[in-house]
């Protein structure tokens, strides 16, 4: 069972004068949310969207998750049609679940606007979510490096917000959980005044989320504070047993890849965790709601764990390469082929038949009729006429008597001649039978 440590600071930084940033830390739902709107509407748009998402999130799904986001949109906005002073008002919402995605328990990730989603694993921390902010669409563009977004007099002008509009897209992502990773969830108060090395450091120095969560919030004032600054650390402190599950995966999967060619050392090709986003455009739910959200997964940790450092989860199944053993199958198989094609060969082609053929027998090589592709050839013609066979095997010469090999069907032959020879009746006595001449020697006709 996968179990969850979450805790949260807050902090008005040391410009605003109001605190339009809003959190939920409970057991296994977490967010943050930044409001927008002036005469205290952020706030209370930021506060709306936290209340909805609670409420609408019955179903633990990563779907679900995404739905209960929706839910806090449509609350945002009708409150703000029904009053005129809210007009325009609206928050950021990133929102962490434990959810059961199938029989799986998983990490659902949502994101909308420019508060972000952070994994901060093995020690690294990567960025998991997308900011919908105008500078970070002119990073994407290529038209501003993220050195000058950091700076950027525009950077708090965000692209997509709950609130704006009627229906909105929701990014999502679903991320396995492991023990010992951490999920930061914060508002821009953060990630604007705290660079990605100084909050690692920190997440890396402070084992209690509750001192990681004040001393980034600390930090931020400590850089300027010109942002309500909002931080939720969630400690992944029991994953179920599936980094040990992993981990037997990946000795058994390591082993079999040495086993297999020895060219690929143990745990060597597994890539480095990184976030979804890196492969491609995260999948969205359309404002109309017909798509499916999900399901992004993060790569596993890498192989390279520390002495004594957590489990570590399968890598990525590798492409099958040509092995001896593959070789040895295949010329297997090759050779079952070959045999099977010779019997066939030797049946088909391999006997002899003497066949009555109109008015004499010739000998053919192949089976009466012919087997399979192999039909059969004569090499014989007339080796006797049919009125010199005998009675009783006529039947046999008619259908084709088979014999073993050309020898055997001259032999057959003979035979077949020398029965009729010995069955011809006794000459006349008027005629001397030493000098009578055998009555089917005329018959007979000579060899081929
Ligand atoms: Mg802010």
């Amino acid at each position: 069972m996968t179990v969850l440590r979450g805790a949260a600071a807050t902090d008005v930084g040391r410009v605003r004068t109001g605190n339009e940033d809003r959190y939920l830390a409970g057991e296994s739902l977490f967010a943050v949310a930044d409001g927008v709107g002036g005469h205290q509407a952020g706030e209370v748009a930021a506060q709306t969207a936290i209340e909805q998402l609670e409420k609408s999130f019955t179903s633990r799904t990563t779907e679900g998750l995404v739905d209960a986001v929706h839910e806090a949109n449509a609350a945002v906005w009708n409150l703000a049609q029904q009053h005129a002073e809210k007009r325009g008002m609206g928050t950021t919402l990133t929102a962490l679940a434990l959810v059961n995605d199938g029989d799986e328990e998983q990490l659902a990730l949502c994101n909308v606007g420019d508060s972000r989603g952070y994994l901060f694993q093995r020690g690294d921390l990567m960025q998991v979510t997308e900011d919908h902010s105008l500078v970070e669409e002119l990073v994407r563009e290529g038209q501003l490096t993220h050195e000058e977004a950091q700076v950027h007099p525009q950077r708090s002008i965000i692209t997509r917000a709950l609130g704006m509009e009627r229906e909105i897209d929701v990014d999502a992502w679903t991320l396995t959980p492991y023990a010992g990773d951490r999920i930061l969830l914060c508002s821009d108060g953060l990630s604007n005044e705290v660079g990605a090395d100084r909050i690692a450091a920190i997440l890396r120095q402070l084992a209690d989320p509750q001192d990681a969560a004040r001393e980034l919030v600390r930090q931020a004032r400590a850089n300027g504070g010109n942002d309500n600054i909002t931080v939720v650390v969630v400690d992944i402190v029991d994953d179920g047993g599936k980094a040990e599950e992993a981990s037997a995966a990946l000795a058994a999967d390591t082993a079999d890849a040495a086993d297999a060619d020895g060219e690929e050392a143990a745990g060597a090709s597994l890539e480095r965790s990184r976030p979804p986003t890196a492969g491609g455009e995260p999948p969205r739910r359309g404002p109309a709601g017909g798509a499916t959200a999900t399901a992004v997964r993060t790569r596993p940790p890498d192989a390279a764990a520390p002495p004594g450092g957590r489990a570590r989860p399968p890598r990525a199944p590798r492409a099958r390469r040509f092995t001896w053993r593959v070789a040895l199958f295949l010329a297997l198989i090759l050779g079952v082929l070959v045999v099977v094609a010779a019997t066939v060969t030797w049946y088909g082609r391999g006997a002899y038949f003497v066949k009555a053929d109109g008015e004499a027998l010739s000998i053919y090589k192949g089976r009466p009729g012919g087997f399979l592709w192999f039909q059969p050839t004569k090499v014989k013609d007339q080796v006797l006429p049919l009125s010199q066979v005998p009675a009783a095997s006529i039947q046999a010469v008619r259908e084709g008597k088979v014999t073993g090999s050309l020898a055997a069907a001259d032999r057959y032959v003979n035979n077949l001649r020398d029965q009729t020879t010995t069955t011809v009746p006794t000459p006349p006595t008027t005629a001397p039978p030493t000098t009578a001449p055998p009555t089917t020697a005329a018959a007979k006709t000579p060899p081929p």
